[in-house]
């Protein structure tokens, strides 16, 4: 079991929304999970095209979010130890590390 702290806090509460509203998290359906994440950052990414208001981009992007703790919960990662492990990561790079053309 995860700490409940920072986004292990939200994964929890997403969860939780999963199991109350039905939608499983079993391990087979981890490809559609994957697949959903996408079907989010699509919305956005229309939204944003179609110059929707901010709030509606910023409504598919949580989407996104929550679509992802969803996940992170069913493969039973600590999302808040991966993200702290991860941001580390990153500043320990150097500047606009990766970075040829432009990004
Ligand atoms: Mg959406």
């Amino acid at each position: 079991m995860v700490d409940a702290i920072g986004l292990n806090q939200k994964m929890l509460e997403v969860r939780a929304l999963a199991d109350g509203k039905g939608f499983s998290s079993d391990p087979a359906r981890i490809w559609e999970m994957l697949a959903l994440i996408h079907t989010e950052v699509s919305e956005a990414t229309d939204a944003y095209k179609k110059g929707e208001p901010m709030e509606h981009v910023g409504e598919e992007l949580t989407d996104a979010i929550i679509r992802i703790l969803h996940l992170m919960s069913a493969l039973d990662l600590d999302a808040e130890s991966l993200f702290q492990e991860k941001m580390k990561k990153n500043w320990g790079r150097p500047y606009k590390y990766n970075t040829v053309r432009g990004g």
